[in-house]
């Protein structure tokens, strides 16, 4: 499961805590992931004044782009979750809580109506966040030929790239190391 009722959680005592094990599927991720993406994890609830606290880490493996060779390759992320929800229904009253906007504009993450706190849109925007740094398709991905364009991991080419000026040499150099 991916959404959780909470509602007896709310009605105990600041820092009572829940284990919630995460198991389901994430959709349209990405282009290259448009789903279903299978995600594990868990999730350690903690009542807070305003609501919960949610801690946990789930695993799914993605599709990535490497960033040097451009290739689609399957990647096994671990996403670190920590997010804070708010609750809009006092559980014990069924009255609606005024929420008054803090100071930051950060868009708070709601409990909905029914007590339901759904984590599939956080999930599926903390592996959004992950596929930004795509990565390597492996640690010594040769990339593509600047000049022919050939996968050099899978080809090789006669292009005279050691011909390189020596003054740009030291910037290619650079560039590697940013890598
Ligand atoms: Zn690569
Ligand atoms: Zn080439």
């Amino acid at each position: 499961m991916l959404a959780f009722n909470v509602a007896q959680l709310l009605k105990e005592g600041i820092g009572a805590t829940r284990h919630y094990s995460l198991s389901g599927s994430l959709y349209d991720i990405d282009e290259q992931n448009a789903g279903p993406v299978p995600i594990e994890g868990f999730l350690d609830v903690v009542r807070i004044p305003k609501g919960l606290l949610a801690q946990g880490k789930a695993m799914l493996t993605l599709n990535a782009m490497c960033r040097r060779c451009l290739a689609v390759y399957e990647r096994d992320v671990e996403l670190d979750i920590e997010e804070e929800y708010v609750a809009t229904v006092d559980v014990v009253t069924g009255y609606r809580i005024d929420l008054t906007e803090g100071e930051d504009d950060e868009p708070e993450l709601l409990i909905n109506d029914h007590h339901v706190v759904d984590t599939r849109e956080v999930l599926r925007q903390y592996a959004v966040a992950a596929l930004v740094d795509a990565g390597l398709c492996r640690i010594d991905c040769r990339g593509i030929c600047p000049i022919c364009g050939v996968d050099l991991n899978s080809e090789s080419c006669n292009c005279h790239t050691a011909s390189v000026d020596p003054r740009l040499a030291s910037l290619a150099g650079l560039l590697e190391e940013m890598d």
